[in-house]
């Protein structure tokens, strides 16, 4: 039997089917792929950051339950009090966390679609079927009518929505948001990963609601090589996620470095706030543009339509133009002629639009 033959005999056909997450080569490239944060820290604060990573005890396994660094998150990101904390490795692995824990067989994972492709991913992984929700082709909206008959056809063990969504930008319309939460029969996973940029959530609202999470990342806030995410919400549902986290999943140095920047977070909030108001001037410039529509954004990205030349000719044109952004064209049936570009710093922003006008 050839290898093949035995990768495809023993491997399980849900795992065959996914395609991995692709991460783009960006060696050398302005890099507006991926919603990183552009800007680093004051020269300072850095060294102050260096001293407090030198007492870390390299040697010893983490602190297993991050303790100091959950009583930062909770002041800092307003966790409201009698809600629990769950950590992950990123935000990716909480959904796989989330998913784990009530994939029985079954069980129906639902988003609206597109947004972010590892829902899907992971619930395929975990043997659930997945429902997406086609969004308003228009604006990106959800689409009431059909998300309302999707929680009652499928009645999803989990529904995720990501406010903002990625890839489209859209805040997603807080009344119809707060009324899946009260029909859906699951759990809804609000996911705040854009939260800095929409100064909007539903943090708050965990407290009137059993079956509201909401999660978050501090990637797209300047620690996207730290990885960590998170996961608030009634203990009850924590504490059982809590036995599928891996031991030690937040390493020593994440932990003493969000806990250090979190006691400087004027920092990260000035930075999302150069952010917020450079989407704005982009966004503006993307509109003035012949040959492009974006779309109004809440996040730290902006999609955008290719109208007179092919969406992938474009994204190819950029990055011979040393450019790097997202190609979604081919993602989803409505992303047809779609690129995704990171909000940056004006200079970045200026090196795109000038390489974007020179290709069209
Ligand atoms: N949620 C959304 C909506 C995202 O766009 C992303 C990253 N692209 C994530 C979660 C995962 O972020 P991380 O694993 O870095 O926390």
């Amino acid at each position: 039997m050839s290898l093949e033959e035995k990768v495809a005999r023993l491997l399980r056909p849900e795992v065959r089917a996914i395609a991995a997450y692709h991460v783009q080569e960006a060696k050398g490239l302005v890099k507006l792929d991926a919603m990183e944060n552009p800007y680093t820290w004051p020269e300072a604060l850095q060294q102050e950051w260096l001293q407090r990573l030198k007492q870390v005890p390299v040697n010893r396994y983490p602190d297993a339950t991050a303790g100091e660094l959950k009583q930062r998150l909770r002041q800092a990101c307003g966790i409201p009090a009698g809600m629990d904390l769950l950590l992950g490795n990123g935000s990716d692995e909480i959904i796989q966390i989330i998913i784990m824990a009530l994939a029985k067989p079954g069980a129906v994972v639902l988003a609206p679609e597109p947004t972010f492709v590892m829902y899907r991913n992971l619930a395929l992984a975990a043997d659930v079927d997945f429902i997406g929700v086609p969004l308003n082709g228009d604006d990106f909206s959800l689409d009431r009518k059909a998300m309302l008959a999707a929680l009652d056809q499928h009645q999803p063990a989990i529904t995720f929505l990501a406010r903002p969504n990625n890839p489209t930008g859209t805040l997603f319309d807080r009344e119809l948001v707060t009324r899946i939460i009260e029909t859906s029969p699951g759990l809804v996973v609000v996911d705040e990963a854009y939260h800095p940029f929409a100064e909007d959530s539903f943090m708050e609202q965990l407290g009137d609601y059993d079956n509201l999470l909401v999660m978050r990342t501090l990637s797209k806030q300047g620690l996207a090589a730290l990885r960590l995410g998170f996961l608030a919400g009634r203990p009850e549902w924590l504490h059982e996620f809590d036995k599928l986290r891996l031991p030690y999943n937040i390493n020593s140095l994440t932990q003493a470095s969000v806990s250090f920047i979190l006691e400087h977070a004027d920092v990260l909030d000035e930075q999302a706030a150069k952010i917020r108001a450079e989407r704005e001037s982009l966004y503006q410039a993307l509109l003035n543009m012949e040959g492009v529509t974006p779309w109004p954004s809440r996040s730290n990205f902006i999609l955008f339509r290719t109208e007179t030349r092919p969406g992938p000719e474009v994204f190819e044109g950029l990055k011979e133009q040393g450019v790097l952004i997202k190609n979604v064209h081919g993602a989803d049936p409505l992303l047809d002629n779609c690129l995704r570009v990171t909000v940056s710093t004006p200079e970045e922003n200026g090196k795109f639009l000038q390489a974007l006008r020179a290709v069209l």
